[in-house]
């Protein structure tokens, strides 16, 4: 069995002095009914460590951001080199330049950007910068797709997508959350109907081109397309929130993949690869309306810090073409594996993937070839939290690490050796049976 003496006590002392002990809530491991968290004392390419000393294979990744696994040499010499030379200067530097240009390369739909400290910060500002720029101050965001928590993204559609939006936490003005209009993944016509109701006033679309906050949703065939061409039509931007999906499903992102241009992108986690980077940028003409350039303020004090920036130019330049092609065939033998040994279990579980993002949903008494996760209302309908539980909480007692809340991604790393995936896969068979026979 599993020790886990210590990880309980650090809990208690935490909860002492942070809330909930934690510093995000979904940390807290709530989500998985546990009544304390793993507390993480090292991780190293693909395995992470608790405080009990316990052992795992990590498709956290820190969230998808660390694509190359934990403490990768080339990352750890050039944020080690870095740090002889200062921690931060709060100044312009070449570096930031070196960072920018190979996203700039990457992306090219990006020609002007800004680098900031967090995703949440690039959803917010590329959100004020397409106010700005429309002249309008409504925006449209895909209920189940997640931009940050500025207090703008903090809304979910009521019931039947009402034009009516209430707030997701308690201190959002409801001036503010009126302002969010929620859309169905998936369902072009649920976007053109908010547009009609509030024409003229939509200032930006803002969309995960992967959904990856709730489980792995891909966007159908047309989707994309058609919220380019509605945006387009009514002078909306389009913003593609690629925090997760940039050099992540392809070095160019979502976009590349499925070769549509979005006015404006954010970026986050894998370009930091590990350290709080994140990046918000576009079509030039828009961008420029950022100070000092133009009227729209943004500013932060961390900004561009030369550590993360150089653990982020490290990271970017070890994803060579051959580290996304083991990224795909690793992810794809680890997806259809885990498909596989559902096999005479008795449990159903639907799995989509796009590269090295893949989602598991538990969708008791269903086919899962029959159908697929669409939408957020297709989890509500479908899939149960439980039963992803269960699921977590063997895997973990086998030393595999998965998300600690249903409808998160497993994130695949470069690190993740065939050995890995194949003790994962039969971590897997050996828990689908246990939970087949009601454990
Ligand atoms: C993680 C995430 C964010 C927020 O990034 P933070 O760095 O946690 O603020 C925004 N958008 C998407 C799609 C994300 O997955």
């Amino acid at each position: 069995m599993r020790k886990e003496n210590r990880s309980k006590k650090l809990f208690s002392r935490a909860q002492k002095y942070l809330v909930g002990g934690v510093n995000s809530p979904v940390r807290s491991f709530k989500g998985v009914g546990k009544e304390f968290p793993l507390f993480i004392s090292k991780a190293k390419g693909s395995k992470i460590y608790d405080a009990d000393g316990n052992q795992y294979i990590d498709y956290v990744c820190s969230w998808g951001a660390s694509i190359l696994g934990s403490a990768h040499p080339s990352v750890v010499k050039a944020v080690r080199e870095a740090a002889t030379k200062g921690l931060s200067y709060g100044a312009a530097t070449d570096l930031e330049s070196d960072l920018a240009e190979r996203i700039q390369k990457s992306i090219p739909s990006i020609e002007l950007m800004r680098l900031v400290s967090s995703g949440t910060e690039a959803t917010m500002s590329a959100t004020r910068v397409a106010r700005a720029f429309t002249k309008k101050n409504k925006i449209v965001k895909f209920d189940g797709c997640y931009h940050g928590h500025s207090d703008g993204f903090l809304v979910r559609g009521g019931s039947g997508l009402a034009t009516f939006s209430i707030a997701d936490s308690a201190g959002v003005p409801s001036s503010i959350a009126a302002d969010t209009l929620v859309a169905r993944f998936n369902d072009l016509d649920s976007v053109s109907n908010l547009m009609e109701q509030n024409r003229s006033q939509v200032a930006c679309v803002i969309v995960e081109p992967v959904a990856g906050n709730m489980g792995v949703v891909p966007p159908e065939e047309g989707f994309l397309e058609g919220l380019r061409r509605l945006c387009a039509e009514n002078e909306i931007l389009l913003i593609f929130d690629e925090v997760i999906t940039g050099f992540r499903v392809a070095r160019g992102g979502a976009q590349s993949l499925y070769n549509i241009g979005p006015d404006l992108t954010c970026l986050g986690k894998v370009i930091g690869g590990g350290m709080n980077i994140a990046s918000y940028g576009g079509r030039k003409e828009i961008m420029e309306l950022v100070s000092p350039l133009g009227p729209v303020y943004q500013a932060g004090t961390l900004s561009g810090n030369p550590i993360a920036v150089a653990a982020g130019i490290a990271t970017l330049d070890a994803l060579t073409k051959s580290a996304y092609s083991k990224l795909e065939s690793n992810s794809k033998k680890l997806g259809s594996g885990i498909a596989k040994s559902t096999d005479r279990t008795g449990v159903n579980v639907k799995i989509q993937r796009v590269g090295s993002m893949i989602g598991l949903f538990f969708c008791p008494n269903q086919d899962p070839k029959e159908f697929a996760i669409r939408n957020y209302d297709d989890i509500m309908k479908r899939c149960s939290k439980e039963d992803y539980a269960k699921f977590f909480n063997n895997m973990s007692d086998a030393g595999i690490y998965l998300p600690p809340s249903a409808f998160e991604t497993i994130f695949v790393s470069t690190a993740h050796s065939n050995e890995d995936i194949s003790k994962t896969i039969d971590a897997s068979r050996l828990a689908f049976e246990q939970m087949g026979k009601g454990n």
